[in-house]
C-alpha cells in the first residue's frame, strides 16, 4: 500500500506542536526517543526525525515525500517548493539588531558594518533589496554574542520575544523576514501520494478552522 513519508524535527522548537499537529489531526504516531522513524498506526503515514535544516533537502531528494519546516529554513536554502499549509505555530522574525546605545535611523546605518547570522542567503537579498553594503560573518550559532566579543557590528537572527537581545545589549532595528512553520510537499508525489496528502491537508484545515 502506497504511504506518505513525513519530515519532522527530531528536536527543538518545532518537534512537539509537528507532533501535536499530527495528533490533532486524528493520527497516531508513537514516537518513542531516539527513534529516526516511525509509523502512525491508523493512516499511511511514515514518520522521519531530521535537524531541521536537512528536511528541505530530503524533501527536495524524494527522500521525505513531504515535511514540516520553519520558512526561514526553506528560504534559507533556496528550495523550489510549494508551501502546501500554512501551520500557525513556530512563530517568530528573522531581525537585524545592533549594540543598544548604536544610532540607528534607517537601513542605510548599515552600510559597511559586519553581520554576524547563520542566514548569510536571505540576508544578502535584503541587503541587495535595500541597496546596502555590508559584510556578511556567517556562524552557526550564538549569534548574539558577535558584538560583544567583537565579532561584528551588528546581527541578523530569529527572534520571538527579544529577551535573548535584550540580555545581549541589543535593540532589534530591521525585520527581515515573519516566518512560521509550514508544510512543504515534494514537486513529483504520485496519484495515490496526491491524494493522501490531500487528505492530510484537509485534517490539518480543520484543526486550524477549529482554533480560530
Ligand atoms: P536542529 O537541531 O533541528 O537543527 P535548531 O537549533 O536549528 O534545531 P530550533 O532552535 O529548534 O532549531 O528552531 C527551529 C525553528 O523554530 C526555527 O528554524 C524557526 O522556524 C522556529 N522558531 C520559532 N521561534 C524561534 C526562536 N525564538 N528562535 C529560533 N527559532 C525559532
Ligand atoms: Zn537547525
Amino acid at each position: 500500500m502506497q504511504k506518505l513519508r513525513i519530515a519532522i524535527q527530531k528536536s527543538g522548537r518545532l518537534h512537539d506542536d509537528s507532533i501535536k499537529l499530527l495528533k490533532e489531526c486524528g493520527i497516531d504516531i508513537n514516537n518513542g526517543v531516539n527513534k529516526l522513524k516511525t509509523e502512525a498506526s491508523n493512516f499511511p503515514l511514515e514518520v522521519f526525525f531530521l535537524r531541521d535544516d536537512d528536511i528541505p533537502q530530503y524533501v527536495e531528494d524524494g527522500v521525505a515525500d513531504i515535511g514540516i519546516v520553519g520558512e526561514n529554513v526553506v528560504l534559507e536554502k533556496n528550495r523550489p517548493f510549494q508551501t502546501v499549509e500554512k501551520l500557525g505555530f513556530g512563530k517568530c522574525r528573522l531581525s537585524i539588531a545592533v549594540d543598544k546605545s548604536a544610532q540607528y535611523n534607517g537601513v542605510k546605518d548599515l552600510q559597511g558594518l559586519r553581520i554576524a547570522t547563520s542566514y548569510p542567503v536571505i540576508v544578502d537579498k535584503f541587503l541587495k533589496d535595500n541597496k546596502v553594503e555590508a559584510e556578511i560573518h556567517e556562524i552557526s550559532g550564538s549569534v548574539e554574542i558577535a558584538p560583544g566579543i567583537g565579532l561584528a557590528e551588528a546581527i541578523c537572527d530569529l527572534v520571538s520575544s527579544g529577551s535573548t537581545l535584550f540580555m545581549n545589549g541589543l535593540k532589534e532595528v530591521e525585520t527581515v523576514l515573519k516566518s512560521e512553520a509550514i508544510l512543504v510537499a515534494n514537486s513529483q508525489l504520485n496519484g495515490e501520494q496526491q491524494i493522501l496528502l490531500k487528505k492530510l491537508q484537509f485534517r490539518i484545515q480543520a484543526v486550524k478552522k477549529a482554533k480560530n
